[in-house]
């Protein structure tokens, strides 16, 4: 992941050596070059400018030490805007209430149901009883798979497979969980294969209803772009809190890891890499950037 654009930056860069000083001159050339790498790793254009913008800013003006070269300065600035790009800092999962409700939403095979399972394990190893509800009335088979997840990860899995009502399932979940003394209750809720009316909808009244403490939107990120566009729209509906990034363990450009925060302005809070319960981490914006630049 990110090595078209980890090389491409590192040629910008490079573009630099030999100079003795940053000027407006001399660093025009590196500025498009970062600019060009980034939409090309499919950073929304208007968030790569005002970056490229941002990082022209800081490295005139700056003198350079005798004991680094432009091309290192550069560097380490690209480094500090992308971070704060990304965020700045890690930002934790709210869990408040007893129980302490988290709601999933996101598309079809965005990964939110395997991101279920990983987060239920995340939480078990803190000591806290988590509670699986499945919450998608009209694919059954969203149903097993939650089930198969909570028994792989030793989690139990709510669901009234014959309710066609989400609210009332995850309302009824709820009581179940403070009836059994559960203290994190995951609601796992359908997902379409695209963007629908009635999909929003019917979420949108199951926040209202559960009043969550934290409303995680899940997506894939080799979707690029469209990734940054479905966050928007899911943002504009439900005002979630956080994003999850899924399958970076595939071939995504970046975009959706550079973009999301700065175009949605909500952090991203997770990050999935693989099909395996444990490839889950948090998301920190500085390690990213880290890898970003190789
Ligand atoms: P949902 O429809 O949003 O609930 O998506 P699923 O959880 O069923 O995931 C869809 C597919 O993506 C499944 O084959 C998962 O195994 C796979 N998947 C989920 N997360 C990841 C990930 O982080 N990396 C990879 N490589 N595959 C993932």
């Amino acid at each position: 992941m990110f090595d078209n654009l980890s090389t491409k930056l590192d040629k910008a860069f490079k573009t630099l050596k030999g100079q003795g000083s940053i000027t407006e001159i001399n660093v025009a050339a590196t500025i498009k070059e970062i600019r060009r790498a980034l939409v090309d790793a499919d950073v929304n254009y208007k968030v790569a400018k005002e970056v490229t913008d941002k990082i022209k800013d800081e490295a005139m003006g700056r003198d350079v030490l005798t004991t680094v070269s432009p091309g290192q300065l550069m560097t380490k600035i690209v480094y500090d805007e992308l971070t704060q790009l990304m965020g700045g800092t890690k930002e934790d999962v709210v869990l408040k209430g007893d129980p302490a409700v988290i709601l999933l939403s996101g598309l079809q095979g965005s990964g939110k149901t395997t991101f279920a399972g990983k987060l239920a394990t995340f939480i078990k190893k803190q000591n806290r009883t988590v509670l699986l509800v499945a919450c998608d009335v009209y694919r059954p088979a969203a149903i097993d798979q939650l089930k198969v997840l909570g028994e792989q990860v030793g989690v139990e899995v709510y669901s009234e497979p014959e309710n066609k009502n989400p609210v009332e399932i995850s309302q009824n979940a709820i009581a179940y969980a403070k009836k059994n003394n559960k203290k994190v209750v995951i609601i796992d809720t359908a997902g379409r294969l695209a963007v629908d009316e009635q999909m929003m909808r019917e979420i949108e009244q199951v926040k209202l209803a559960i009043n969550p403490s934290e409303t995680l939107f899940v997506v894939d990120s080799m979707t690029g772009q469209d990734a940054v566009n479905t966050a928007k729209t899911f943002n504009d509906r439900l005002n979630f809190n956080g994003v999850v990034l899924t399958k970076l363990d595939g071939d995504a450009r970046g975009g959706a890891a550079l973009s999301i925060r700065a175009v949605v302005e909500k952090p991203i809070k997770f990050i999935s890499t693989g099909e395996k319960m444990e490839a889950l981490d948090m998301f920190y914006p500085d390690r990213m950037a880290q890898r970003i630049l190789g």
